[in-house]
């Protein structure tokens, strides 16, 4: 995971790849030219490079996964369905790939993580990619991050059994959550604030890992 990976070829396999999730029906432009921008490839592990612009999820170490790039334009594309939010809150830095994204479409992204070794991982792609824009905790995303809060967005890109309070009370109103609920099965909702009322879509059905509560690692 180095910026000497970074490379002309990478462009054109970023750009395959959004025209591949703009005919699976992701369809706003800012969403796509940040995958056609992004080199997904330094966000995984060297010896699955050759995978990183396949629309697949995979295995970025100590159990976890990065998302598949259809999920992270779906839930982006939603994440601004109402406007370009100033800031977004993402629960689950994970790679730093989802966050790449996302720091393409506003100002400041605020990403918290509990594993200390992907969140590292994750700032150093982040800097190869030069994206200043990003502050990171190393904190357990069920509290969310209050003292940055409210936020207009934010995404959860690990799957709780049910939606953590914190977040909820995080949301500016109007704010939107975009968030994968349940435990076997998984459906990602969409949770929009207007004052003490919280409103509710379902999307689709996903599979995320656990959102883990309590101890860091
Ligand atoms: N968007 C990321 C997805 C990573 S997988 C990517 O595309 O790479 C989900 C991440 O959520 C994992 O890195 C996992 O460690 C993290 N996670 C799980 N439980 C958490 C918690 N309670 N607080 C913060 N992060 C958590």
């Amino acid at each position: 995971m180095m910026s000497s990976r970074i490379g002309g070829k990478s462009k054109r396999s970023g750009e395959l790849l959004a025209k591949k999730l703009q005919s699976e029906g992701i369809s706003n432009t800012a969403v796509l030219q940040a995958i056609a921008q992004s080199p997904r490839h330094i966000f995984v592990p060297e010896i699955l490079a050759h995978k990183a612009y396949d629309n697949t999820a995979l295995p970025i170490g100590q159990g976890q996964t990065i998302s598949q790039p259809y999920i992270v334009a779906k839930m982006s594309e939603l994440l601004l369905a109402a406007g370009r939010p100033k800031s977004i809150l993402e629960i689950g830095t994970g790679s730093g790939y989802q966050t790449s994204i996302l720091a393409q479409l506003t100002d400041k992204v605020f990403s918290v993580e509990r594993i200390k070794a992907l969140q590292w991982q994750a700032k150093q792609c982040l800097r190869a990619m030069d994206l200043h824009n990003v502050a990171m905790k190393h904190g357990d995303g069920w509290q969310g991050w209050q003292s940055k809060g409210p936020f207009e967005a934010i995404i959860v890109t690990a799957a709780p059994a049910s939606v953590p309070p914190a977040l909820l009370s995080q949301l500016a109103d109007g704010g939107r959550l975009i968030i994968p609920v349940g435990e076997q099965s998984q459906i990602l909702k969409i949770i929009t604030r207007d004052g003490d009322t919280f409103n509710e879509e379902q999307v689709e059905a996903v599979r995320f890992v656990p959102l883990v509560p309590g101890d860091l690692l």
